[in-house]
């Protein structure tokens, strides 16, 4: 039996930020990890895809270059090169966790629960804790239940893939599967999304959605909604149906990207953890679950499947402050070509007025060539707070830290210009 103050399952975002943390604090902590440091983060998750938008990026700067005086021609695409470039980044971050872990037990092994705030590992060893145990297992794909499903494959697989699909079917139209769409298409994948709701990103403001799906869909991905998929047959047709009669897709490849579960380590049931009625783990506003001592972060509390929700969670646990997680201030970003950011909820039954700000007026963006899209702020009609705030655009995902923090201070939007002084020219001048 070895002794800890603290210790954390999982090495993911939520794992490694609250163990470096309480180290850093001076406590005697172990992080247990089954699998690589970073967790689905960084191995199989944001920054490999961010990695690919990049490249994505840059294949459509070089297609463009023309527009800007610039002589040069694209003879073709380096899939194998971009997927080396995207290993040397998470190669690269990797390491960057293993130093922030200095001065923390690192262990490799799988963990299971024991009562008596004790966790056991794959060899048999045992570990005590004095304080608490953090739960930082995360989440995994959403297995895909209709016949043949099993033939999908999900986004960790689509990303290992060492070559390029040339006909693709994703079935769900979320973040992770409108990414994926956005990002082969440019590398000139031919892609169909299947979405079962009647709209793509379920959960973002309809508007910008249908503007993404119309933006997308002119750029030649097909994107079908209201589609529930039925079977996937083994010549790579997916099947499904519709309030129109429903259809088949056809693709060399299927990436099923409807929704994440959670991971939860063996023994938490008796350890008294509750879950809620989708399986995550149910937590208080100071990250405790229902067993005494024992807190659950990130993905698997299902408060907020991001990175950066995890990584605010540990800081409520570090510094046993709710505050750090403040749920109705996370930003969302998807990096989609143009890319789409949102923060704020607009409480139900508020009087609210909207502002919106175009990209087509703005310096910057005129100067970029990307003078689509706009900014939508959503203020109280009484004192002009912003409440939320959605960009659809360049830089959106940049451009949200703004927003962030005019939501989080319910800051009145005649104020911006008013009192905040904004680079010129900056695309930041937006929320001017
Ligand atoms: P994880 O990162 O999943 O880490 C959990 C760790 O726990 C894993 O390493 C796992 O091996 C380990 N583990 C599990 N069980 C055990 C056990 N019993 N014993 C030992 N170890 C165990 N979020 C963003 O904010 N921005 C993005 O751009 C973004 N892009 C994404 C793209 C994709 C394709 C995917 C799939 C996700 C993306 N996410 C993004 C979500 C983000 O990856 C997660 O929200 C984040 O990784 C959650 O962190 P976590 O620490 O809760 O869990």
């Amino acid at each position: 039996m070895r002794d800890f103050d603290t210790v954390v399952i999982g090495a993911g975002p939520g794992g490694y930020h609250v163990a470096s943390a309480l180290a850093a604090a001076g406590e005697h902590v172990a992080v247990v990890e089954r699998d690589r440091p970073g967790g689905t983060c960084l191995n199989c998750g944001c920054i490999p895809t961010k990695c690919l938008a990049a490249s994505a990026d840059a294949l459509r700067v070089c297609r463009r270059a023309g527009d800007f005086g610039v002589r040069c021609q694209v003879d073709g695409f380096d899939y194998a090169a971009s997927r080396r470039r995207m290993l040397d980044v998470v190669g690269t971050l990797r390491d960057g966790v293993a130093s922030l872990l200095r001065g923390v037990t690192y262990i490799s092994s799988e963990a299971s629960l024991v009562p008596g705030l004790q966790v056991s590992l794959s060899d048999g060893e045992a570990l005590r804790a004095s304080r608490r145990i953090v739960i930082a297992t995360g989440s995994r794909p959403a297995p895909l239940r209709v016949p043949g499903g099993e033939r999908a494959i999900d986004s960790t697989a689509a990303l290992a893939l060492e070559s390029l699909p040339q006909r693709a079917v994703i079935i769900g139209g979320g973040v992770i599967g409108m990414e994926l769409a956005s990002i082969w298409h440019t590398m000139g994948v031919e892609v169909t999304v299947l979405e079962y709701c009647r709209e793509i990103l379920p959960g973002i403001d309809a508007d910008v959605a249908k503007r993404l799906r119309m933006t997308l869909s002119r750029a030649g991905i097909s994107i079908v909604t209201g589609a529930e998929v039925t079977a996937v047959d083994a010549d790579g047709t997916v099947r499904y149906a519709a309030a129109k009669g429903g259809g088949a897709a056809c693709g060399d490849t299927v990436v099923a990207a409807g929704g994440r579960r959670p991971v939860l380590p063996a023994g938490y049931d008796g350890c008294g953890i509750a879950t809620d009625s989708r399986g995550f783990i149910r937590v208080d506003s100071h990250m405790r679950t229902t067993a005494d001592g024992i807190y659950a972060i990130g993905d698997v509390n299902g408060l907020s499947l991001l990175a950066h929700s995890a990584e605010a969670q540990a800081r409520t646990v570090v510094y046993d402050d709710p505050a750090c997680f403040n749920a109705g201030a996370v930003p969302a970003v998807i990096f989609t070509h143009p890319e789409v950011a949102q923060v704020g909820v607009v409480p139900a039954g508020a009087e609210v007025m909207t502002v919106k700000r175009m990209f087509g007026a703005n310096g910057k963006a005129l100067a970029m060539g990307q003078g689509e899209g706009f900014v939508k702020l959503t203020c109280d009609r009484a004192d002009g707070a912003v409440l939320s705030a959605v960009i659809m655009g360049p830089h959106a995902s940049d451009l949200v830290a703004e927003a962030t923090i005019l939501v989080s201070g319910k800051v009145p939007y005649h104020e911006i210009g008013r009192r905040y002084i904004h680079a010129h020219p900056t695309l930041s001048e937006i929320f001017l």
